[in-house]
């Protein structure tokens, strides 16, 4: 694990001061890197056979359909607003200055199908528990939550209470 902490890059004071970045492109370049990132989150969900797993745009992207294929489970992405080309569920959650919104095509979850969403960095949770609340509008059972890094000292965790929370990196 320590390794993978290794191949993350942490670019400070981007996109904006006092925003310590973690950019994951040094990880996925890394064969051995990838290969074992992916790895352990599928093995961590290796028993729950979701139908769906879910990527949140845009680097939710990069492990949500490498995890849904080994798992033998559908891919669906939630985007940014306008993106999609049929009609969408739409849900707007607060940021620390502003709001934003993240859609999902309605008939990409069937109800009662079981859901895992994934995501590269969990921070405030407000996107990951967004994805949560529309993945529900849907009528799909949210069976987890795995990230790849986990912000602790930002307290993500307590704003999906009630799910099931997993990150392999924990800073
Ligand atoms: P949040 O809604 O605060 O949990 O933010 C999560 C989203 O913002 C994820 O999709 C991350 O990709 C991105 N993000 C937030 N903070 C960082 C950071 N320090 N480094 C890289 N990505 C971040």
């Amino acid at each position: 694990m320590h390794s993978l902490k290794a191949l993350i890059r942490e670019v400070p004071d981007f996109p904006k001061p006092g925003i310590n970045f973690y950019d994951i492109t040094t990880l996925l370049k890394d064969k051995h890197g990838l290969q074992q990132t992916i790895d352990l989150l599928c093995e961590q969900y290796g028993d729950t056979q979701p139908d769906i797993v879910i990527g949140i745009e845009a680097r939710g992207f990069i492990f949500a359909p490498a995890i849904a294929y080994e798992l033998g489970a559908g891919f669906v992405p939630v985007r940014k607003p306008k993106k999609l080309p049929a009609p969408c569920e739409r849900v707007e959650y607060a940021l620390e200055y502003g709001s934003d919104i993240l859609e999902i095509h309605r008939d990409s979850i069937e109800p009662g199908q079981k859901v895992l969403i994934i995501d590269d960095v969990l921070a405030t949770g407000g996107t990951a528990a967004a994805v949560a609340k529309l993945t529900e509008i849907l009528g799909g059972k949210v069976l987890g939550l795995g990230f790849v890094m986990e912000l602790e000292f930002l307290h993500g965790r307590d704003r999906l209470a009630g799910y099931d929370v997993f990150s392999l990196l924990k800073y």
